[in-house]
């Protein structure tokens, strides 16, 4: 039978979008079904694309063609790329947005794709033919028909808000949740759990205090998302930054139990990394004070996003704690922030195309598969959607990457292999590769696997070439020019004096040389564009890190079968975080390879669990033979 499309996609949140372009672009006739076209692009909770780890993400859909970083990059209202003073591989581009802004960008960028048709309507149903999915049944009764479909439907699965003792039925606030479709998945055999987030109070901006505030500026020269963006034009603002304080935790601790998650209301498990304010001052009662930036919410809108104090206490309690901050005495809040507790899928259930394992043609992406965050949802509906596109225009072949290749293959493998118990986030720490995984070179990465697969239009594709050629031409330049250690030590640089010539690429591996020393000694260097020329001295300096990080990686690989002591102790092993520490002595693997399937587990700990592991062994060895002595 002819279907009315290739692919649909349903929900336009930041999965649906993302997968929505991406099917469409790689050629697909793609449906987009979400319950308000004017939601298209909504930022449910905090107003800012990237960060660490996230930012990675972002680039990487940039280099794949995909529309995130280009939607936020007319909407960034303060650029600051974090970690500017760290090493480029954890460097994370971030920004707060606009978010109307966003939401406009966003829908043009959706109106203006071809192959591509929004219908606003809910879906309550799916079409199984033979086994295979085969369309949607909506809200209206309407039936459309496909070949794959994508569900992105965030936190709207059977959705339930709570504040205090208040119980919504809502996908988030103001909208109506989700539970047709969710007894659906529940009725094809899906594995569904719950889980938890939150969001803090709004505030009226003009109400709070700035001139007591510390302000934190945007970067004097922001650094654009998109490989695409020559220059960020949105004007750029400060946010506030203040302090909870002693009487803020009183008004808390005396009222915790009417939150929400104290009072056992709430099921479902919440980020650890991004708790409420009430789980702050209960688990941190020792700490004086948390921070809360004062973030505005757009350019023309007085709404404040107070980050730090996401609660779902009663609505008077958060406006008792709130009044007692500094700057925030007479603050007016405009809507009272909330726990939200939705169905997820346990992603254990999809293969790394994120398929259902169990239903071809279904698949799934974003907040759904048990993720947190706008970039995680974004990028897993990239590959959502062109996987749903490949297999809808009758291909046989897969999109995967792969852990050494991207932080998507990162956050796919993990949560596919390992799932999850609570909201998953990126972290730069979870890339055993991140030397090489960095937001610098995501083109260099992806984008030729992209263009390979007919991901990439042609606009990127010239773009991508100019810079390949003119790397080329400075990587060449610099390998053909060259110095002797005296010709060096006359520039100041301290190298080994043993007479080896070192090419100026070589030179440039070495911590202590810069750029400005070899263009001094050979002038025409600086005919290179400079962001270019940047790049290149990226490069040269990870050249031995990469190198080492590879012989790393090939030592994990050989211990995976090594077997973990019973007896070990995991407090005294050095350099694991409390929360790695913790999931080590409950699990108590048995080898190095089942400590690797550990959620949250880092290839960082896993490498200090074997120096632990080494450690044991050679002092019983040391103990034995000074026994037989
Ligand atoms: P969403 O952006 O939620 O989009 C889902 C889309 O699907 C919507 O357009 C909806 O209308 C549509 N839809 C749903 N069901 C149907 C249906 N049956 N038919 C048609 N359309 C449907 N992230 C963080 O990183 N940090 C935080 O602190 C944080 N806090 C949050 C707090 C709250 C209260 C909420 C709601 C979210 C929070 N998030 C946070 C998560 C962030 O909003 C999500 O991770 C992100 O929006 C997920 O994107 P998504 O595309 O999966 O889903």
């Amino acid at each position: 039978a002819v279907s009315d499309f290739d692919v649909i996609i349903v929900g336009g949140g930041h999965a649906g979008t993302e997968a929505a372009a991406a099917a469409a672009r790689f050629g697909a006739k793609t449906a987009l079904v979400t319950y308000k076209a004017d939601k298209i692009g909504e930022m449910s909770c905090n107003p800012a694309i990237g960060g660490l780890g996230k930012g990675h993400l972002v680039r990487e859909i940039d280099a794949l063609d995909g529309i995130m970083a280009r939607v936020a990059d007319q909407a960034g209202i303060q650029f600051r790329l974090l970690n500017r003073s760290k090493g480029p591989a954890v460097q994370g581009p971030r920004s707060q947005a606009d978010r109307k802004l966003y939401r406009n960008a966003m829908q043009e960028e959706i109106a203006q794709t071809d192959n591509l048709t929004v219908i606003e309507d809910g879906v309550d149903d799916l079409i199984v033919r033979d086994g295979v999915v085969a369309g949607i049944v909506c809200e209206s009764g309407r039936e459309i028909t496909s070949k794959t479909v994508v569900i992105t439907t965030g936190t709207f699965l059977r959705g339930l808000i709570h504040r205090g003792e208040e119980r919504i039925p809502a996908g988030r606030v103001g909208e109506a949740p989700s539970t047709e479709l969710s007894k659906r998945l529940l009725a094809l055999g899906l594995p569904l759990g719950r889980l938890k987030t939150g969001t803090p109070a709004r505030l009226n901006g003009k109400t709070i205090e700035w001139n007591r505030l510390e302000l934190q500026e945007a970067d004097e020269i922001p650094v654009p998302f998109s490989f695409l963006t020559d220059k960020i034009t949105v004007p750029q603002i400060a946010c506030g930054i203040t302090w909870t304080n002693n009487r803020t935790h009183e008004v808390i601790q005396e009222n915790i139990l009417k939150s929400a998650v104290y009072s056992g209301a709430i099921e479902g498990r919440g980020p650890r990394y991004c708790p409420s304010i009430e789980d702050k001052v209960h688990k941190f009662a020792d700490r004086e004070r948390h921070q809360v930036f004062l973030e505005p919410e757009g350019l023309d809108d007085d709404t404040v996003y107070p980050n730090g104090i996401s609660s779902s206490l009663p609505a008077d309690v958060q406006d008792a704690f709130i009044r007692t901050i500094e700057g925030l005495e007479n603050v007016e809040i405009l809507q009272p922030g909330y726990a939200i507790e939705y169905d997820y899928v346990d992603p254990r259930s999809l293969k790394r195309t994120l398929e259902v394992k169990a239903l071809s043609g279904l698949y799934l992406a974003g907040q759904i598969n048990g993720t947190t965050g706008y970039e995680e949802a974004a990028a897993q509906g990239l590959i959502a959607g062109t996987n749903a596109a490949m297999r809808a225009g009758g291909s046989e072949d897969e999109f995967i990457l792969d852990r050494s290749e991207a932080y998507i293959g990162v956050m796919l493998d993990d949560l596919t292999t390992r799932g999850v118990t609570e909201p998953y986030r990126m972290f730069t720490s979870r890339a055993e590769y991140r030397l090489h995984l960095r937001a610098d070179n995501a083109d260099q990465r992806l984008t030729d696997i992209g263009i390979q697969i007919g991901l990439v239009k042609s606009e990127r594709q010239k773009r991508f070439s100019d810079k390949v050629s003119k790397l080329t031409d400075i990587r060449s330049s610099l390998q053909s020019k060259n110095m002797t250690p005296n010709e060096a030590a006359a520039l100041g640089i301290d190298i080994k004096l043993d007479g080896r010539r070192r090419t100026a690429f070589e030179m440039l591996t070495y911590p202590n040389v810069r750029l400005e020393t070899l263009i001094s000694r050979w002038p025409e260097i600086a005919q290179f564009e400079q962001h270019y020329l940047e790049q290149v001295e990226i490069e040269a300096r990870y050249a031995s890190y990469l190198e080492r990080q590879a012989s790393d990686i090939a030592t994990l690989k050989k211990d995976e079968k090594r077997s973990i002591p019973p007896d070990i102790n995991y407090a005294e092993v050095g350099s694991l975080s409390n929360e790695i520490r913790e999931k080590l002595s409950q699990v108590r693997p048995e080898t190095i390879a089942q400590a690797q399937r550990i959620e949250g587990m880092t290839p960082s700990a896993i490498m200090a669990v074997l120096a632990h592991i080494r450690k044991m062994a050679a002092s019983k060895h040391s103990a034995r033979s000074s026994f037989s002595v």
